[in-house]
C-alpha cells in the first residue's frame, strides 16, 4: 500500500548570525492512510518544525513532501495555498480562534479564507449549518454564539478542532494540542480526535511530549538529532 503522506530526506537549519543550526537532518517519513502517528522528542527537537513542514506552512532547506504520491512542497504558491486550505486541517496548542468573532464564526473561517468573502455570502447558510453540525460534533451544540473568552481552554480547542474539520481535509496535524489543557480537558480532547480519526478515516499526526498521550496512537515515531526513528514500548 502506499503512503498517504511521505516525507523524504526532510533538511532544516536555522541560522544564529553565521552559525548554521540543523534542527531536521534527513527526515523520513511515510503515514498510511487513517493512521494516527504520534510524534514526540523533546522540546527544541523540531516536531513543530517537521509539522509545519509536511502541511506546508514552512518549507524544507531539502527533501521532499508527497500527498498521495504526488509531490506537493515544490507545487506553486496557488496550489500550495489550496492544499493548505483543502487538504490540511491544523490545530495548535494555543488554539488561534479569532476574539472577536464567536465560535461559529470562527469554524468558518476557513471558508471565508479559502473561497473569499462573496463566494461565502452566496453560501453562508450551508456554511453556518455545516459549521453547527461540526460543533454539535464536538460537544459545543449550545456555545456557537459564545467568544474564545466565554469559553474554557477544553471548549476552545474543541471550536479550533471543529474549524479544522470544516474544510473536509485528509490529514489532521495537531501540534500538542492537549499541551495548554487540564489532564481532564487533555484526556477529552484526546479522545476527541481519536474518535474523529475512527469514524472519518481521518489521517492524523499528533505531535505530544506526553508519552501518556502518545501511547493511545497507532504508531508513535521519535525525532532524535534531527531524524526520526520508530519508538516502540521496549524501547522506553
Ligand atoms: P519543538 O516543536 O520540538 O519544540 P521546534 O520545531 O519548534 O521544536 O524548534 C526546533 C529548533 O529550531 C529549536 O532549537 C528552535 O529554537 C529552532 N527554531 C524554530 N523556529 C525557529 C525560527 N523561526 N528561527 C530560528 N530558530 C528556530
Ligand atoms: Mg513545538
Amino acid at each position: 500500500m502506499s503512503a498517504h503522506l511521505k516525507a523524504v530526506g526532510l533538511k532544516k537549519s536555522y541560522w544564529k548570525g553565521k552559525n548554521e543550526v540543523p534542527v531536521l537532518r534527513g527526515v523520513d517519513l511515510e503515514i498510511e492512510r487513517g493512521e494516527l502517528v504520534a510524534v514526540v522528542g523533546a522540546s527544541g527537537s523540531g516536531k513543530s518544525t517537521l509539522l509545519h513542514i509536511l502541511g506546508l506552512l514552512d518549507s524544507a532547506d531539502w527533501g521532499k513532501v508527497y500527498l498521495n504520491d504526488k509531490r506537493i512542497d515544490d507545487a506553486s504558491e496557488r496550489a500550495r495555498d489550496r492544499l493548505r486550505n483543502r487538504a490540511f486541517g491544523f490545530i495548535f496548542q494555543f488554539y488561534h480562534l479569532l476574539p472577536e468573532l464567536t465560535a461559529l464564526e470562527n469554524v468558518q473561517m476557513p471558508a471565508l479564507i479559502g473561497n473569499g468573502f462573496l463566494s461565502y455570502m452566496a453560501n453562508r447558510a450551508a456554511m453556518k449549518r455545516d459549521a453547527q453540525e461540526l460543533l454539535d460534533r464536538v460537544g459545543l451544540a449550545r456555545r456557537g454564539s459564545h467568544y474564545p473568552s466565554e469559553l474554557s481552554g477544553g471548549e476552545m480547542q474543541r471550536a479550533a478542532i471543529a474549524r479544522a474539520l470544516f474544510g473536509r481535509p485528509e490529514v489532521l496535524l495537531a501540534d500538542e494540542p492537549t499541551g495548554n489543557l487540564d489532564s481532564k480537558s487533555g484526556e477529552n480532547v484526546l479522545t476527541l480526535l481519536r474518535d474523529l480519526n475512527r469514524e472519518r478515516g481521518l489521517t492524523m499526526i499528533l505531535v505530544t511530549h506526553d508519552m501518556q498521550i502518545a501511547q493511545q496512537a497507532d504508531r508513535v515515531v521519535r525525532l532524535c538529532e534531527g531524524r526520526v526513528e520508530e519508538w516502540s514500548p521496549a524501547l522506553a
